[in-house]
């Protein structure tokens, strides 16, 4: 029984030769090595294979009846044989013809007679390399589908970011969308501080969402960075004003530094660094509870080139030794005992690391447990041209002269009531269309009774619909726009809740012009309405037309509501725009006034003023 188990352990060898003194001294000298059979032709050989499923064929060429040419051919044309590797015996007149054996698929060739430590040597050397080529391949083949299955999980995870990113923003942009058309003239101190709750708490949720985008765009390698010219000095005077009024909400001192030997406008992305000092800056005021936290921009030359350096300090709770190396990682909360109280996904720093090594850069912290932590990021400066800053539609509010025709299709009622209340805010009252079909059906309808073109000033198309999607419906109005022979297309924008990267290439394909994500953003909106509005047809907050359009009292009490919430860019946003308003020199005076105590943040003094100002409009 073992020397059995001993047998079928062994690797099988056939050789194969019309000489039975070849098979015989062949088989004495494998024997004890290898499991051995013997053949006296190739026609013998296929009958044992329909057995034996040999390690290695010895072979001979010459032989009657089938050669070993032969013999080798028809191993390789068939499925089960054609991996047997086969090594020719040969005498040596016929050495000349090894090539041929060799370029029919033979591994090696032998001559005879036998010679028994090489015989042994050759063969040992094969099945050895055979082996490990074998291993090699099923390694390969278990990577493969390793590989394989690493792609489908990674796309069925882009799918389900994709989908729950609809799910939820479609809800989201109900929510903040309603509580930031809600007026809170008629709320009292209570309900008030309930609407700023939801307020702030969707806006926690959407940076949430965005986090993870951000962080599948990231993996997936699809993030890129988009450099334009700027002023650095704007958007640290943006930064300085949100953080010192949350600092100053927490008790916190607020310091900030920006060096005057900076280049007053550079070329980067600016959304991304605004991105990266907004985490680190926000980490900063999140978990100091007392003390100070500071911004500064500065710059250094390292390996002679320019540099752009923000540092960001904190007297905070600081970060123990031992956490130190997990603080970039994904969804790591270090010191989780002592911050059960704040409130964050773990997520801030990884992105944040990752955006700043896509830039070229570096990032780096020091901290003390319990004294205070400074991060520091190296960005490189690249001097930017103030001719090409491009226009900053933050403090333009967009308002529409007269009649301005816009169709916002959606199919969901309350995300409708959420975009006719926005574009009111712009002084458009737009029409409404509940599918893709009654969104065409309006349009013909409005194309049959009005010869003026275009049929809309411009048409927000939501992206998933059910029956017919906005992609198709643009793409039946493109159809119609060439039939009828419109002198001038439809600007369509897609309102998409969709926000993973590669979904604007499909509205670009359709045939639409621009696309803004879902819960709307009234900075995004004003933007889409500058870019696609007939210029004539709005006025941008600076123009002469929105003085009769805006009442001076509304855009007060709108800056009223600002300053209570410490809003900066919004307060910032309407001051800049009311002096334009005033009807007199000493009102003008007064608003400029206002507009200064805004830029210095102080938000009680400017309410104060605000105040007196309405009720002196009060009395007329
Ligand atoms: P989170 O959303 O939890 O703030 P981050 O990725 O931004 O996630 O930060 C990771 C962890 O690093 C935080 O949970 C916190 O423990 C720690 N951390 C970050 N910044 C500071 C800081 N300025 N002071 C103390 N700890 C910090």
């Amino acid at each position: 029984m073992p020397d059995m188990e001993k047998r079928k352990e062994k690797q099988i060898i056939v050789i194969v030769d019309d000489n039975p003194v070849t098979l015989k001294a062949g088989r004495d000298i494998i024997k004890n090595d290898y499991n051995a059979f013997v053949v006296p032709s190739g026609e013998k050989l296929f009958t044992l294979l329909l057995s034996v499923k040999p390690d290695l064929i010895l072979l001979d060429i010459k032989m009657p009846g089938m050669n070993g040419y032969e013999v080798i051919k028809e191993l390789k044309s068939r499925d089960d044989t054609r991996d047997i590797p086969v090594i020719f015996i040969t005498s040596l007149n016929d050495a000349e013809n090894e090539l041929e054996g060799l370029n029919l698929g033979a591994i090696d060739y032998l001559l005879k007679p036998f010679s028994a430590p090489l015989l042994l040597k050759r063969l040992g050397t094969h099945l050895r390399m055979l082996s490990q080529t074998q291993t090699l391949k099923k390694v390969n083949e278990e990577l493969l589908q390793a590989k394989e299955q690493a792609e489908a999980a990674s796309k069925a995870k882009s799918f389900f970011l994709a989908q729950i990113s609809h799910e939820i923003r479609t809800p989201m942009n109900v929510i903040g969308g309603m509580a930031e058309l809600m007026r809170e003239d008629n709320l009292d101190e209570v309900q008030k501080g309930y609407l700023r709750d939801i307020r702030d708490m969707s806006g926690s949720l959407l940076q949430i969402i965005n986090d993870i985008l951000d962080l599948s765009k990231i993996e997936s390698g699809k993030m890129d960075v988009f450099p334009v010219h700027f002023s650095l000095a704007d958007t640290y005077t943006h930064l300085c004003s949100t953080y010192s009024c949350l600092a100053r909400n927490k008790e916190l001192e607020f310091r900030s530094f920006l060096d005057g030997e900076l280049p007053k406008v550079i070329y980067g992305d600016e959304i991304r660094i605004r991105q990266i000092i907004t985490n680190v800056l926000g980490n900063a005021i999140k978990y100091t509870h007392q003390g100070f936290v500071e911004l500064r921009i500065g710059k250094t030359i390292r390996n002679g080139s320019d540099w752009l350096v923000v540092s960001v300090a904190d007297s905070g709770i600081g970060i123990k030794e031992e956490d130190r190396s997990k603080i970039f990682s994904n969804f790591q909360q270090v010191d989780q005992e002592k911050n059960r109280s704040i409130q964050g996904t773990g997520l801030g720093l990884s992105i944040t690391q990752e955006l700043v090594l896509l830039m070229g850069g570096s990032i780096e912290f020091e901290s003390e447990y319990e004294k205070g932590s400074i991060f520091t990021i190296y960005l490189p400066l690249i001097f930017g041209d103030k001719g090409k800053i491009e226009r900053n539609t933050l403090f333009e509010r967009v308002l529409a002269k007269g009649n301005v025709s816009v169709l916002v299709v959606d199919d969901n009622p309350v995300n409708l009531t959420v975009a006719l209340g926005f574009l009111l805010t712009h002084n458009i009252k737009a029409k409404t269309a509940s599918s893709g079909p009654e969104a065409l059906g309006i349009l013909w309808e409005q194309a049959r009774l009005s010869h003026e073109e275009p049929v809309f000033d411009l048409i927000f198309m939501d992206h998933k619909m059910p029956d017919m999607d906005g992609i198709e419906v643009t793409r039946h109005i493109r159809k119609w726009e060439e039939k009828t022979r419109q002198k001038k297309p439809i600007p369509i924008v897609a309102l998409t809740a969709n926000a993973v990267t590669g979904t604007d290439k499909i509205f670009f394909e359709a045939g639409m012009n621009d696309f803004i994500s879902k819960p709307i953003i009234a900075n995004q909106l004003n933007t889409v309405l500058k870019q696609w509005l007939p210029p004539g047809k709005i006025s941008a907050g600076a123009g002469e037309e929105s003085k009769e359009k805006s009442p001076l009292k509304d855009q007060m009490e709108l800056l009223r509501e600002a300053c209570k919430l410490c809003s900066t860019d919004e307060a910032e946003r309407i001051a800049a725009v009311l002096p334009q308003y005033a009807g007199s020199s000493e009102m003008a005076a007064a608003l400029e006034k206002i507009q200064k105590i805004i830029k210095s943040y102080e938000y009680e003094k400017a309410l104060n003023e605000i105040d007196v100002l309405l009720k002196s409009l009060d009395r007329g």
